[in-house]
């Protein structure tokens, strides 16, 4: 084999910082050691860089920019650079202050500076700061546009203070990464603690093995790591990127690899063989024609019933789209076959509304499902369990309870799980082992109403078949989406006002708040108080959140259901499981702060009835992220294009709501754009799994390590 040397990395711009002792290899630990032993790094910055998940070395240099600016390398002299084109000078600080400016919220801070060829102004928006931490007799550099004047003044970027520990150069000069931050940790900031840093990415532990980089053209760990964060050419950035994606994506796909395998070692499944007679009646009695979606997907999982390897299939479509419809088809077949079937919901409401549409859908069967919550009165509770044992029930819905050890059925064929990725590891665990009942393995039907493109798909679900439904059944009417400012808020509450005038329901959903259920509470009540006194002063309005007393919630919901009160003030309680057709506005505040996935679902909410919806979203976002989310929202309805998106924005690992941490998180890989890694992550896969499939080698060793990192909550997977 021929492989191509590794193109030289590392040993970029930093390396001729003069003075800098020659490099003595860290070992392990410095890798796993605290931030706060970088130098330059104190207790409250690493503080900060905890709250974004950074507390190691390891973890800062993995920290990868997410773009980099390109400043030319080339310094020059002010009077050799043509007027409106950008520069990076080398300058000394005469005197500096601030100037307001007839724009109330701009303020100006302006320099008085020289290089060589003579003085200029040098000029900063909204920078206050600078005029504090300024010093005449301070060199720096300055990166920006140059204007013409006597002298001329330079409209500053980017600039940095030399001399002060930092690279020079780091800011203003070259390839310069971007990193994502936050206020109190901004990019900047976190550019000089992998400065500091950058000498431990020496320690950096080298999980592939050798002959895997050379077949694949992959740098060593360390120069990757070099290489992303301070390239000398975007080639380079590239190269090291691709290391670590590869890396990160062989992982997975080896977790995915041996999580088939033992699948294909499990005990057979049951044949669940048809006659047709429950279907039969179900969809005569349907009122509308199933879509040819809907056709296809249930003929698909027909199928799979009547296989005996077990079923093991996810089916997508947006909220709305008719999974339920399929699903209960899918029931018809498991019980007319003479098995039983469970549907599992991750919440009490969710599992109540699943009831009782299945109840509707299945009557003409003569199905009648059971439902198994956590809130059934005991002696209620054992009565269903003994019909469920006994096999006189066919059907039980419910949250995890049913996954308790108290639940046996007679005969389970089916388990339809709906969103799944709610569940934690635990309930999952539990799940595999129910599905292990005693007359075989039962088919398994996941569905999800958080679309994932079909790269995600592949990865994130790699053991599992997809399923999916694309379009909503005919007839919905559309959503219009706005994106309010603050100051534009009084022309929201009036938009809102106006439905509320023509007999239309609003919701209001409170900001996410981070400290929690009982913060969020209070936080909405004092909303509903605030709204009632003002802004919805003559309207009735109610009050739902996840704190609340179930019957509190449930008669809340209902008295909005019914349309007693015109507005429901809530939490995020709402996304799931609520249908008022007569519902047409949704507000949602701080709307930045969720998730795109999320904030979809919310919009979900309104235009289920015959009036077209408004959602309105209010947000003044910080990041560039926040409002790429927002403006994505505006533009399209379509859940497949929102989740490619944010694919696009945010990277995988938020992409299934902001609860989600699981072994299908990416940290490097973007699928969206990684899809030529992915393949080599597949082959590689496959390659290191045909010749030591448990990973014991020793040359496996830290990928094996890995693997299991990652699929912690799948005991076992690499024993023999
Ligand atoms: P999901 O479970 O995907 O959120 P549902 O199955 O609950 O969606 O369907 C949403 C709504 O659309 C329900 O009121 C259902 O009766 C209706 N529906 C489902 N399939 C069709 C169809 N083919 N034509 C018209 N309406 C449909
Ligand atoms: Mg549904």
């Amino acid at each position: 084999m021929t492989a191509l040397a590794a193109p030289p990395l590392g040993g970029g711009r930093g390396a001729a910082w003069p003075g800098r002792p020659p490099p003595r290899r860290p070992g392990p630990a410095a890798w796993d050691g605290p931030l706060d032993r970088l130098p330059g790094v104190g207790t409250g910055v690493a503080a900060r860089a905890a709250a974004l998940g950074l507390r190691t070395v390891g973890d800062l240099l993995q920290h990868l920019p997410f773009r980099y600016e390109r400043f030319d390398d080339t310094r020059s002299l002010a009077r050799d650079v043509p007027v409106g084109s950008e520069t990076t000078l080398r300058v000394r600080l005469e005197s500096i202050s601030v100037r307001p400016t007839r724009r109330r919220r701009l303020r100006i801070v302006r320099a008085k500076v020289t290089d060589e060829s003579g003085p200029l102004w040098a000029s900063w928006f909204n920078q206050e700061h600078l005029a504090r931490m300024l010093k005449p007799g301070d060199e720096l550099l300055l990166r920006g546009t140059l204007r013409a004047g006597s002298p001329p003044e330079l409209t500053v970027k980017s600039h940095e203070i030399l001399g002060r520990g930092a690279s020079e150069g780091l800011h203003t000069t070259g390839l310069v990464p971007v990193y994502a931050g936050t206020e109190a940790l901004p990019a900047r900031r976190i550019r000089e603690m992998v400065d500091a840093a950058r000498p431990l990415a020496a320690a950096a532990p080298e999980a592939l093995p050798a002959w895997l980089r050379h077949r694949l053209s992959l740098p060593a760990i360390a120069d990757a790591l070099i290489a992303v964060h301070f390239p000398r050419s975007r080639g380079e950035a590239r190269r090291g990127r691709r290391r670590l994606v590869i890396e990160e994506l062989l992982v997975l796909q080896l977790g995915l690899l041996a999580l088939r395998r033992r699948e294909g070692e499990r005990r057979r499944g049951i044949r669940l063989v048809p006659t047709g007679a429950l279907s039969g009646a179900v969809r005569q009695a349907l009122p509308f024609e199933l879509t040819p979606e809907q056709v296809r997907v249930a003929g698909r999982i027909g199928r799979d019933l009547r296989d005996d390897r077990p079923m093991r299939r996810l089916l997508q479509g947006e909220v709305g789209s008719g999974k339920t419809v399929v699903a209960a088809l899918a029931i018809c077949h498991a019980v007319e076959a003479g098995a039983q079937a469970a549907v599992l919901a991750p919440t009490e409401t969710l599992a109540e509304q699943h009831v009782a549409t299945l109840s509707d859908l299945l009557r003409p069967a003569g199905v009648e499902p059971v439902l198994i919550t956590g809130r059934v009165p005991r002696a209620e509770r054992e009565r269903r369990q003994v019909a469920l044992a006994t096999g006189t029930a066919s059907l039980a819905v419910g949250t995890q309870a049913l996954l308790s050890g108290g639940i046996e059925f007679s005969r389970l064929g089916l388990v339809v799980v709906d969103e799944q990725h709610r569940f934690g590891v635990d309930q999952r665990q539990a799940l595999s082992a129910r599905v292990e009942g005693t007359g075989g393995v039962a088919h398994l039907l996941y569905m999800t109403a958080t679309p994932i493109p079909r790269t995600l798909a592949l990865t994130a679900y790699g053991d599992l078949a997809v399923s999916t439904i694309r379009r909503r059944p005919p007839g919905r009417v559309p959503v219009e989406t706005r994106w309010v400012r603050e100051e534009d808020r009084e022309e929201a509450y009036e938009s809102l006002r106006s439905e509320l005038r023509a007999g239309r329901q609003a919701y209001v959903i409170c900001p996410l708040v981070e400290e929690g259920e009982d913060a969020e509470a209070r936080a909405a009540t004092s909303e509903v108080e605030r709204l009632a006194a003002g802004p919805l002063a003559g309207f009735s309005v109610g009050l739902a959140h996840g704190a609340q007393r179930l019957d509190d919630k449930r008669e809340a919901m209902r008295r909005f259901g019914e349309g007693d009160t015109d507005a429901l003030v809530a939490t995020t309680v709402v996304e799931v499981g609520i249908d008022v057709p007569n519902a047409t506005v949704i507000l949602i505040e701080d709307a930045h702060r969720f998730g795109l996935a999320q904030l979809h679902q919310l919009r979900g909410r309104v235009g289920r009835g015959e009036s077209p919806g408004l959602c309105l979203l209010l947000g003044d976002p910080a990041g560039e992220d926040g409002a790429r989310r927002l403006e994505a929202l505006t533009q399209t309805s379509d859940g497949f294009r929102l989740a490619e998106l944010d694919l696009e924005i945010r990277g995988e690992g938020s992409i299934l709501g902001v609860r989600q941490a699981g072994p299908t998180d990416l940290r490097f890989a973007r699928l969206a754009r990684d899809r030529r890694e992915l393949a080599e992550a597949r082959y590689a896969a496959r390659r290191v799994m045909a010749d030591d499939p448990t990973l014991s080698r020793e040359e496996h060793r830290l990928l094996r390590a890995a693997v299991m990192e990652r699929f912690v909550d799948v005991p076992r997977l690499l024993d023999g």
